[in-house]
């Protein structure tokens, strides 16, 4: 028979970005706190974070960067612990770090600094870190939850639940959040890869054969005249379909069905000129004109599709226009083994936007991924397991 843990007064599950912050920061106020991870270790995540660097906050960082069914529900805890305050925390530990592009915060040296430092915050706060602690089930009765696994029983009157989301099932992912969730009566958004690389199929495939190829670009997704939600970072063709920064990005808000509307040269006029008097309007002129603009394999994969009728103006007005509203349409996206997060989750609309406490489930507190708030690529999505932790740890 396992035994009977604790006592405790926090029982926190998921041992990641946000379970290490809330338990550190719960402990630290006195309260008696078990972290209980399945892996053999804690935040494996964090460790391979930002390509092992870990960019582990956003200077920049606003409601603007996140997405959720309520827009609005992210605010207050986004308000209460930001940035700044977790660079504090960087800095009181003396982790050397630098801003990379668009106010995106890295470790200079290893991702394994941020996670030792959250380990050592949760050393001050005394909480007892469980690990291979297998088969979760809850229980709750008397205002009391009763955590049962394979590392045995552990009571408290509250429980937060940070285990993640589905994304990158062979670290460790699972949808426990979203079945205690249901279990608990919480509604649940259907979570779905997000920050993923997208698929091409039929004809579209054969741009497979750039495989490599990377280019700046502005990457939007829908049907209309403007696309929604515009991005213009990297985009990069890869062996299954379309990847990169600028793509990642667009995923979080594609649904089947919707084409990607890509701008090729932002800015840029690219056969201009062929519109210089004197200039022979031909195949070369025309790869010319496209190679001065765009990476050499694209540019003339792009001249490979046939010459502007007649070589007129409007022929040339009208290709230059396809070259800026370029269309794709991904048959799917490469799913929770590649997807950098999980949109969707716990439904916000049954969470306290300021504690991130169940409504209805007094004690009962859902933070990080699992909730339905899913930020952007740069950041964001730890800047929200550590606030969405924070100000669950300053609430229990
Ligand atoms: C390759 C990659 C790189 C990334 N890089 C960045 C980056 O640089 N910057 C950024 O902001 N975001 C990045 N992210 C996203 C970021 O890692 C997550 O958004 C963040 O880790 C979410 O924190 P969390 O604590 O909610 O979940 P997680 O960090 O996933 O932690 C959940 C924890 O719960 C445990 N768990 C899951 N199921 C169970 C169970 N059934 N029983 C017990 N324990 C369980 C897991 O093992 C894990 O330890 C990256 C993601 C990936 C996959």
């Amino acid at each position: 028979m396992p035994s009977i843990q604790g006592p405790f007064d926090v029982v926190v599950l998921g041992a990641g970005a946000a379970g290490l912050m809330c338990a550190a920061v719960a402990g630290q106020r006195g309260k008696r706190v078990a972290l209980i991870e399945h892996n053999a270790q804690p935040g494996r995540k964090i460790l391979i974070s930002g390509g092992g660097r870990c960019n582990f906050t956003n200077i920049h960082c606003t409601p603007a960067n996140f997405l959720s069914s309520n827009p609005h529900f992210a605010k207050s805890a986004l308000s209460l612990y930001q940035p700044r305050h977790f660079l504090e925390l960087v800095e009181r530990f003396r982790i050397p770090w630098h801003e990379k592009t668009l106010g995106q915060l890295f470790c200079d040296g290893s991702a394994r600094a941020i996670l030792d430092m959250l380990l050592g915050e949760c050393e001050r706060g005394q909480v007892e870190l469980v690990v291979n602690a297998r088969a979760i089930r809850v229980e709750r009765a008397s205002r009391m939850f009763r955590v049962h696994c394979s590392a045995g029983e552990f009571a408290a009157e509250a429980l937060v639940v940070a285990t993640g989301g589905l994304s990158i099932p062979k670290m460790g992912a699972t949808g426990l959040a979203y079945d205690l969730a249901r279990q608990f009566g919480l509604r649940v958004v259907e979570p779905r890869p997000a920050l993923v690389p997208l698929v091409l199929g039929g004809e579209e495939a054969g741009w497979t054969s750039l495989t490599g190829v990377s280019t700046d670009a502005l990457v939007g997704v829908g049907r209309t005249q403007f696309p929604r939600n515009q991005f213009r970072e990297k985009l990069l063709f890869t062996h299954r379909g379309l990847s990169g920064p600028a793509v990642l990005q667009a995923s979080s808000y594609w649904s089947a069905g919707e084409p990607l509307v890509i701008d090729f040269a932002p800015g840029t006029k690219v056969l201009a000129p062929l519109f210089a008097q004197g200039t022979r309007r031909d195949a070369s002129t025309l790869r010319q004109a496209l190679r001065s603009a765009l990476p050499q394999r694209l540019a003339d994969r792009m001249a490979s599709i046939g010459a502007p009728e007649g070589w007129t103006n409007a022929a040339l007005e009208a290709r230059e226009r396809h070259l800026h509203r370029w269309e794709f349409h991904p048959v799917g996206t490469e799913g929770f083994e590649k997807a950098e997060v999980t949109a969707g989750g716990v439904d916000t609309a049954d969470l306290n936007s300021r504690t991130m406490e169940a409504r209805a489930v007094p004690g009962l507190f859902f933070i990080g991924e699992a909730v339905d708030v899913t930020g952007h690529l740069g950041g964001f999505n730890f800047q929200w397991a550590w606030a969405s932790a924070v100000a669950a740890g300053r609430a229990v």
